[in-house]
């Protein structure tokens, strides 16, 4: 643990190139320190930046990653030698809509590997505000770059449950239940107490193993019409007696069709959370929001003062985050970013550094 000459780092040069480079460690503003990297999960997010022209805060050049965990070793004394989680978005702590709790859509706000300058998790160190990272006191003999997926594929789901108001008790729909963020609303769900928790994807062998990890249920949604994954799920409820109001229904996909299943199993004082993005519109009869007295919610990112809760339940067992990471070396990041947009990983990959 110490502080190096130069960061080493992949940056994104232009969209679709990345190079492997070595930058200079900044002189750290008041209340930052500077963190050595120990995993930077590969999220749906750079892939957007990368591949599909999303543009970044930041203009090219710039190193992406912003699911990072790794150890403090400059910048405060008392926090030297912490091993922290960087929240994917820091709120400002000082504006209007942080005042109102909702720092979490801080139009201020700093995300590693988009809007903090050059800097992001794909590299050996990275200086952050020191404010709002949660300090891991005990990792409970799980290496520290697991817990970087908590930075943004766990907390995003919790913030969407929060604003869900999930309880014991709930009925709750995830659509896109297998990908990177859908595994873990799953789980959470099923950890605050949804009694039934219905998930919808196109991977089967995914889909089963969802079953083991929070999912009651599932649709296969490959090859179907919205109205045919409709029916399936109102036979679902039929049989089980379940009632059609209420449903809180997760949109984690992405997908233009992932939002068309969520809009039409959306019913009575039902939720939809949107949670997922794409750039594609979809039709829809605001009247029957209306007349179903139903809500349609977005969320985005997850505020800094739930992180403490997460890994919480990361640590009683009541998350897991194993079964769905590969760890690998950062020098396969290229490798990694041309699997994930193709999408054919199993699981979320991690990399860590190997410079
Ligand atoms: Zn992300
Ligand atoms: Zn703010």
């Amino acid at each position: 643990m110490s502080v190096p000459s130069k960061i080493e780092t992949w940056q994104m040069v232009e969209p679709k190139k990345l190079v492997r480079t070595r930058i200079d460690v900044p002189e750290l503003k008041p209340g930052e320190v500077l963190v050595e990297v120990a995993g930077c999960g590969v999220c749906h997010t750079d892939i957007g930046y990368f591949y599909d022209g999303v543009s970044t805060v930041t203009d090219p050049p710039l190193t992406l990653g912003h699911e990072i965990s790794g150890q403090i070793v400059a910048g405060d004394e008392k926090l030297i030698g912490k091993e922290v989680i960087i929240p994917a978005v820091m709120p400002c702590n000082s504006c209007d809509i942080c005042a109102e709790g909702r720092g979490n859509r801080c139009l201020k706000q700093k995300m590693p590997g988009n809007s903090m300058g050059i800097y992001g998790g794909f590299a050996s160190h990275i200086p952050v505000p020191a404010d709002d990272l949660c300090v891991i006191e005990d990792r409970k003999g799980m290496d520290l770059e697991y817990f970087s997926v908590v930075a943004d594929a766990i907390t995003t789901p919790f913030q969407a449950a929060k604003r869900a108001d999930i309880k014991p008790g709930d009925r709750v729909v995830v659509i896109g239940a297998t990908g990177g963020v859908g595994v873990y609303v799953t789980q959470i769900a099923a950890a605050l107490g949804a009694e039934t928790v219905i998930a919808i994807d196109i991977v089967e062998e995914k889909l089963e193993r969802s079953l083991k990890f929070g999912a009651t249920y599932t649709i296969n949604a490959l090859d179907k019409e919205v109205g045919e994954v409709r029916n399936i799920y109102r036979s679902y409820c039929k049989e089980n007696k379940l009632p059609v109001h209420g449903w809180k229904i997760f949109e984690c996909s992405g997908n233009i069709i992932g939002q068309k299943i969520g809009l039409e199993l959306l019913s009575f004082t039902g939720k939809l959370l949107v949670v997922g993005f794409n750039m594609q519109k979809v039709e829809y009869m605001l009247s029957r929001l209306m007349a179903f007295d139903a809500e349609i919610i977005g969320t985005w990112g997850c505020l800094p003062k739930y992180y403490k809760e997460v890994l919480q339940m990361v640590l009683d067992d009541k998350l897991q985050i194993k079964p769905f990471v590969e760890l690998r070396p950062m020098s396969r990041i290229e490798e990694s970013f041309e699997q994930s947009h193709a999408g054919k990983l199993m699981k979320r990959v991690v990399l860590t550094p190997d410079f």
